[in-house]
């Protein structure tokens, strides 16, 4: 099988690939390069193998669910032993035993075909184009912000990071009726925000919003994100960060916030968003690569400022 391999922080792309295993195969038909792929290659969760998470594709065969196959899915990243205190409790997400597709000891979607347990898949409805529904799985990462907080009118709710995680949390949050800003950079930023439709802010004096979500990946941004939150508000850590990042824990104490770690979400809700088009995406595609370019691929992927780079087999 061809592919893309991952290995001591190289990729390469390689045609002797092993063909994937499970109760469901699936045929890749595009796949989306975002920052945990990124990270992977610099050493996070140190993983090895067939990087990727984020896909849409076709399930060619499934022994117990033939009713499936030449179906057109997307598929959660957690594979769950079904059996553990978590996931009995309900937290499969969470499982002790969990794998995690292109992450951690599962086979990714950077290849012509994966493996998935049928109940990680979901049909994607007929109405969403395949360019979109590949962003089911950081759709939904971002739409998990709203299942931690539901900011009310009036209340100031800041976004730090302005990358492919920051720009759809963003406007996942602008879906609810808070005054919500991102924070830019600088100046030379804020066109290009303005043409993505996010409501942008140079600065954020300290302690002035009520909702900070850090989805800048870096230790800087989250000491930005951190003086941001006002007393009693609420600091939401989205960001994965390849080294130790540090909070003062007295000032989170004398200041009482909440703070939140927030990873993947629910797909059902982030397809219906996709569907219905309150959660656009289609403007985020920046570039579409072969399969076998996979190199080039990842190094656009990683210019600063890059919007979504796709994968297609
Ligand atoms: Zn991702
Ligand atoms: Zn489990």
């Amino acid at each position: 099988m061809r592919g893309a391999w991952l290995d001591e922080g190289k990729l390469t792309y390689r045609e002797d690939l092993e063909e994937p295993a499970g109760e469901a195969v699936v045929t890749v038909m595009l796949a989306g390069i975002c920052g945990t792929d990124l990270e992977l290659l610099h050493g996070y969760a140190g993983f090895h193998g067939i990087p990727g998470h984020e896909f849409v594709g076709r399930v060619e065969r499934s022994a117990d669910r033939p009713d499936l196959v030449g179906r057109r899915v997307v598929g959660e990243i957690n594979v769950a032993c079904g059996d553990c205190a978590t996931c009995h409790a309900g937290r499969p997400t969470h499982c002790e035993r969990r794998s995690v597709v292109g992450i951690r000891r599962h086979p990714g979607c950077f290849a012509e075909r994966l493996a998935l347990p049928v109940a990680n898949l979901h049909l994607v409805p007929d109405s969403v184009p395949d360019e979109v529904a590949v962003f089911a799985e950081p759709a939904a990462a971002a739409l998990h912000v709203l299942d931690a907080v539901s900011p009310q009118a009036g209340e100031r709710v800041l976004v730090v990071g302005t990358g492919r995680l920051g720009i759809l949390v963003a406007r996942a949050l602008l879906t609810t009726p808070a005054d919500v800003r991102v924070l830019a950079r600088n100046q030379a930023r804020l066109p290009r925000l303005a043409s993505l439709g996010l409501p942008a802010t140079l600065e954020a004096a300290p302690g002035s919003c009520d909702v900070v979500v850090d989805c800048s990946g870096t230790a800087e941004g989250l000491a930005l994100a951190r003086a941001a939150v006002r007393p009693a508000g609420t600091l939401l850590l989205k960001g994965t960060h390849v080294g130790a990042a540090s909070l003062d824990a007295t000032s989170l104490v004398v200041d009482e916030v909440r703070v939140i770690g927030s990873r993947c979400g629910r797909f059902a809700p982030a397809l219906r968003a996709l569907a219905s088009g309150e959660l656009q995406v289609d403007d985020l595609v920046e570039a579409r690569y072969p399969l076998s370019d996979c190199g080039r691929a990842f190094e656009h992927a990683g210019r600063p400022g890059a919007l979504k780079v796709l994968l297609e087999s």
